[in-house]
């Protein structure tokens, strides 16, 4: 009964998320096995933080929009969110909780909340980073770069990283009345995968120039041509380095879990 009314609130969340444009089709799609994994291993509470940072990120990635629109063009997409950007954020969390349903050990559940925080962090750092006055300075070259460049940092971005992994903390503790330690524990891994986000954004994300207005960007196409690759990985887009990133936090995370429990 009780997983038919969680069931009822899933297709609910991810109707509205498709309705007001938060999510593609695919997106949808995707949200709603994300979602079901989710319910198995941590019921109506592990979809609470799922949706906390869906919605806090969609939020956040649509206020002031008007002032993003140049920093889009740096990007690769945009705010609506498609199944590979779903998978990437919540695919390894939904994952994680399903093994916990599987096999009942705590460290699953700490690995999905620092899944989750660190994506939040992430999110919240870029998407309100870039509202940033003074545009960031890049950890790679120390020098100031336009508003949107992967691997670089603000005061604001940054102060908003805190924040995104604070949240996702503190409901871990009202929702699921965690020992403050977890708390505090799933805080800072939730932070350093932000950090982890920031260098590998700066230093191994495929970055690429227009040969034709010279902008640096994510997209490969630009000006109706493409675009030449100038430091990077190929694959290293910025889904990839998102989900590596929580995904390296949340591994650090639980061999320290382990090791202390
Ligand atoms: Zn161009």
């Amino acid at each position: 009964m009780d997983s038919f009314f969680y069931l009822i609130i899933l297709i609910i969340c991810v109707y509205l998320g498709f309705r007001f444009r938060f999510l593609t089709l695919s997106g949808s799609i995707a949200a709603a096995i994300v979602g079901i994994l989710t319910v198995l291993g941590l019921h109506l509470e592990g979809l609470i933080l799922l949706g906390l940072f869906f919605t806090s990120s969609s939020y956040w990635s649509k206020y002031k929009k008007s002032q993003k629109e140049q920093v889009e063009e740096r990007l690769e997409k945009g705010s609506r969110r498609d199944w590979l950007q779903v998978v990437a954020n919540g695919g390894v969390a939904a994952v994680a909780s399903f093994l916990y349903y599987l096999t009942d050990e705590p460290v699953f559940m700490v690995a999905f909340c620092i899944l989750i925080a660190s994506s939040n962090s992430d999110t919240w750092a870029s998407e309100i980073g870039t509202l940033s006055k003074k545009p960031p300075i890049s950890i790679r070259t120390f020098k100031r770069v336009p508003k949107g460049t992967s691997g670089a940092i603000s005061m604001l971005g940054t102060a908003a990283g805190v924040g995104g992994a604070a949240l996702i903390a503190v409901a871990l503790f009202i929702l699921f009345d965690a020992a403050m330690e977890l708390v505090i524990f799933v805080f800072l891994f939730g932070f350093l995968g932000n950090l982890i986000d920031t260098g590998l954004g700066a230093f191994y994300q495929a970055t690429y120039r227009c040969n034709r207005c010279l902008l640096e960007t994510e997209k490969m196409h630009h000006c109706g041509q493409n675009t030449e690759k100038i430091r990077g990985f190929s694959f290293l887009n910025n889904d990839i380095v998102n989900l590596l990133s929580s995904l390296i936090a949340a591994l650090i995370g639980s061999v320290v879990y382990l090791s202390i429990t």
